[in-house]
């Protein structure tokens, strides 16, 4: 069987009708120190940023229909010359001060400053980080300093006043996707399939209630994952969330969609509306901890896997934390023989599950506390009988021993009825596609 990578960039035709453009949207905040402000101007334009900075009398040349010329003509001086722009960043060393004293400006620091609050960042700046100054002679027009890579916190003349703005540029969005079947590993594998570090964590998290991402993800599973990517002009600059994922395990075939219901409430959603969120998570570590999870030439990224006792066991360095499966409340915690330092935890009547060989207990887990799911409760060690670190990992129903690999879980609840149609309809598209991207990549494997 081959390896299978994809990475096609999908219609951009239909990217373009989500984002019709990279607006850009300020935040006015008129601060005044003589007076109250008395208005609140919001100045809505889609002159790229870019433009803006050409020039302060930008806003002005904006080509906004309506609102947008006359607002900036309130809100900016007429008939000023173009200020001289200076861009300096920041170097190791350098102060505020030391920046506006180089350029004569004490005077019009201490000013600024005296905004408070709406200026805070000015505080806090860092080296690498990058300050426009707009000068007009002796007389500063303006500041910008970069707070994020599409935001800027403007600060300019008006009068004897200073006007604070946060000016925010809009991503473009344009959907991606990645498919591949594993070989090597999740991280090689998704790597080469095109996936960020970041989200190949996130595709774990989003399947981590099914699939145990330590201990058995195998040789031929696959996986295809539609993402967001972030743009400006024209330049990708991050990734954005996961839409919609498949991930086939051992031949069972879990599919997630992004779904925002009625309530605001965002999750990921199997196709028949049940949140991929469960009572219990597969993995009480996080995969990309276990010894073997970065290690991409290992065939299979088992390092001491051992069903033959009760229990899974992962093995992990010293100190790596263990997370709860799921809610419930604390029921040992001590030396328990050779299992060394252990929690059990009581998850209502019918199950329990239990952590050994622990190297410490984090805090507030005693006796009789209730803990979340993915709370950490301890930290993997090799206390007891243990020829290394690791967690010794059970799983209990009635009593009952059982693999935790494969015992069978309880479900999420579906959506309620009444919102049914709507996940049905706002979902559709993206499961088809899934189905067209799943069925490409088989078709590509029997080759
Ligand atoms: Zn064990």
């Amino acid at each position: 069987m081959g390896v299978v990578v994809a990475n096609v960039d999908i219609s951009p035709n239909k990217a373009a009708l989500v984002n019709q453009s990279a607006a850009t949207r300020v935040e006015t905040i008129p601060l005044t120190l003589n007076h109250k402000p008395d208005a609140e101007i919001s100045v809505k334009y889609k002159a790229p940023l870019k433009q803006h900075h050409t020039s302060v009398n930008t806003e002005s040349e904006a080509p906004g229909k309506f609102t947008t010329a006359s607002v900036a003509k309130l809100i900016e001086p007429q008939n000023t010359p173009d200020p001289k722009i200076e861009t300096v960043t920041i170097k190791r060393g350098d102060t505020l001060s030391s920046l506006f004293n180089q350029r004569g400006l004490n005077k019009e620091l201490h000013t600024i400053m005296q905004l408070g609050k709406s200026v805070k960042e000015l505080k806090s700046v860092y080296p690498g980080q990058k300050i426009h100054f707009y000068v007009n002679g002796d007389d500063l027009a303006a500041i910008e300093l970069e707070t994020s890579v599409n935001r800027r916190l403007k600060i300019s003349k008006q009068d004897s006043n200073y006007l604070v703005n946060n000016i925010v540029r809009e991503f473009e969005t344009r959907q991606k996707t990645a498919s591949s079947t594993i070989q090597n590993s999740l991280f090689l594998d998704g790597k080469r399939a095109g996936l960020s570090a970041a989200l190949i964590m996130e595709l774990a998290n989003i399947f981590g209630w099914d699939i145990d991402f330590a201990l058995d993800i195998r040789s031929g599973d696959q996986f295809s994952v539609v993402y967001e990517e972030k743009f400006l002009d024209g330049e990708k600059v991050k990734d954005g969330i996961i839409v919609a994922a498949e991930f086939i395990n051992a031949g069972d075939r879990y599919r997630a969609v992004r779904y925002t219901d009625s309530q605001g409430f965002t999750d990921y959603f199997s196709e028949d509306g049940r949140s991929m969120r469960k009572p219990f998570l597969r993995t009480p570590v996080d995969f990309a901890r276990i010894s073997s999870g970065f290690n991409l030439k290992r065939k299979h990224p088992i390092l001491n896997k051992i069903r033959a006792h009760k229990g899974v066991d992962y093995a992990a360095s010293t100190g790596t934390p263990i997370k709860a499966s799921g809610d419930g409340k604390i029921v040992h915690r001590g030396n328990k023989g050779g299992y060394g330092r252990t929690i059990i935890v009581r998850h209502g009547s019918q199950y329990s599950t239990l952590y050994a060989h622990m190297h410490k207990y984090a805090k507030n887990t005693q006796v009789g506390k209730r803990i979340k799911q993915g709370q950490i409760i301890g930290y993997i060690g090799k206390s007891g009988l243990a020829t290394g670190p690791h967690l010794h990992y059970e799983f209990r129903v009635n009593g009952v021993h059982r693999n935790p690999l494969t015992v069978k879980l309880p479900d999420a609840k579906p959506l309620p009825k009444s919102e049914m149609v709507r996940f049905k309809s706002a979902t559709a598209d993206q499961f088809a596609q899934l189905e067209l991207y799943s069925s490409t990549l088989l078709a590509q494997n029997k080759k």
